[in-house]
């Protein structure tokens, strides 16, 4: 395919590429296992020698396209599906750390992200220190060790709505000879491609805007191919010293840029297989063709109701970068130029009850555990996915305990409204 294209087309046409007679449709290859003429074909392929298909765990061609599409996205070299966004984030760090080692992680990050690491990854020996990331360059640099092996953040957190300086975040990664890794789920690469900001690794949970219909969950993980991992190997065995299980192949040497995305398929997803589904990523497929158009409304209708929400005597705050008077309004012009996304947290004058009864009295806009779908909808994270912490690491996270997540969803946004308004009268 034609080199820069726009977003817009590798949104519909990236990914599969059919020749004559295939399908002009992403087909669903729903087969765990693929055929080869004789035996030697099929060894050169498990000792990574060729390239191809054999069981699903490691590769499947739908899977392959998806990930190529979200990769050219993204700007990226290489990519791959995960059955989860927890899965993309888990694979992502663990490709480069190991018990005995530490890594540098934002406090506004996803609540699912937020036990995953500073709960589950301890016990497997890997050690996380939380940092503000509003700090300035030389506290965050106080976070670092010798054995530090990643920065970490997200674009947008979810729920917070903060906005991260990923330019900054990606100098005091590579000063200290380390990746940053940025869960670019909330933004998506048509608001914002963190590789242009010095991001080394993207993830996403799919399941949210780019499936878009609240389908699939699913993650992704994608390389720039930018991280110079031979200039700090000694920080990086696993990627630049022999893999015994690969009959002592070492992946810099053999796969250069495509190393860090071949060592997460050739490890981690050969033994502990999180694999996406074909028939999610066909799905996640479809909503990858019209993301350009939903994202865009999505910000518009966001925008409409984060002013109408602002000027609302019963609404005591609102985040949400695109009002001037956010924090976060400069570095959101900077980084969404065209936008955040659709998702606003808000709290209301009140009691914690107030918030449950006007969430209640919603009718267009449902309480469901999601966000960043086509259907407006609305969370109380103290009383719903983050309810495991204490209000003091609710706070740390960006998350206050009367915060209410609004995601607004494609609806025409004089509905969206009129149904907050009438759940704001007594
Ligand atoms: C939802 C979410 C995740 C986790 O993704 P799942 O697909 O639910 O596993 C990770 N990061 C962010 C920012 C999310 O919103």
């Amino acid at each position: 395919m034609a080199k820069n294209l726009k977003p817009e087309t590798i949104c519909v046409q990236e990914g599969w590429k059919p020749t004559k007679g295939e399908p002009r449709v992403l087909p669903i290859f729903q087969s765990t296992t693929f055929k080869y003429d004789n035996s030697d074909q099929m060894a050169r392929l498990f000792d990574l020698e060729d390239s191809g298909y054999f069981y699903t765990r490691l590769q499947n061609p739908t899977n392959d396209a998806v990930a190529a599409k979200i990769a050219a996205l993204e700007g990226g070299v290489a990519g791959m599906l995960t059955s989860s966004g927890q899965a993309a984030n888990f694979y992502a760090v663990f490709n480069i750390c190991e018990a005995g080692d530490h890594f540098v992680c934002s406090t506004a990050i996803y609540g699912g992200t937020y036990n995953l690491f500073s709960v589950t990854m301890k016990k497997l020996g890997i050690e996380m220190t939380f940092v503000d990331q509003n700090a300035s360059e030389e506290e965050l640099q106080k976070a670092f060790r010798p054995n530090t092996k990643c920065l970490f953040g997200e674009t947008i957190s979810n729920p917070g709505c903060e906005v991260l300086d990923i330019e900054k975040f990606a100098r005091v990664a590579h000063k200290n000879g380390v990746p940053l890794i940025i869960d670019n789920t909330f933004a998506t690469p048509i608001n914002c491609r963190p590789f242009e900001w010095g991001a080394d690794i993207v993830t996403h949970s799919t399941t949210k805007y780019m499936d878009g219909h609240a389908t699939a969950v699913g993650g992704a993980i994608v390389d720039s191919g930018n991280f110079d991992w031979q200039a700090h190997a000694d920080k990086f065995l696993g990627l630049c010293t022999p893999d015994e299980s690969y009959h002592g192949l070492t992946y810099t040497d053999r796969f250069g840029k495509m190393a860090y995305i071949t060592k997460a398929t050739a490890q981690l997803m050969r033994d502990l297989g999180s694999i996406q589904s074909p028939m999610n990523s066909f799905l996640l497929n479809l909503g990858l063709e019209t993301l350009h158009l939903r994202m865009k409304r999505h910000c518009e209708n966001a925008q409409a109701v984060a002013e109408y929400l602002s000027k609302n005597e019963k609404v005591a705050w609102v985040k949400y970068s695109g009002l001037p008077d956010s924090p976060y309004y400069e570095l959101g012009k900077k980084y969404l130029p065209n936008g955040s996304c659709g998702v606003i947290a808000f709290g209301l004058k009140g009691t914690r009850e107030d918030a449950i009864r006007f969430m209640d009295k919603l009718n267009l806009i449902c309480i469901v555990t999601h966000v960043a779908d086509a259907r407006s909808c609305v969370l109380h994270p103290a009383s719903h996915t983050h309810r495991q912490m204490s209000d003091e690491q609710l706070m740390e996270a960006g998350v206050a305990p009367d915060l209410i997540r609004l995601s607004v969803g494609i609806e025409n946004v004089e509905d969206i409204i009129g149904d907050i308004a009438q759940a704001l009268e007594d």
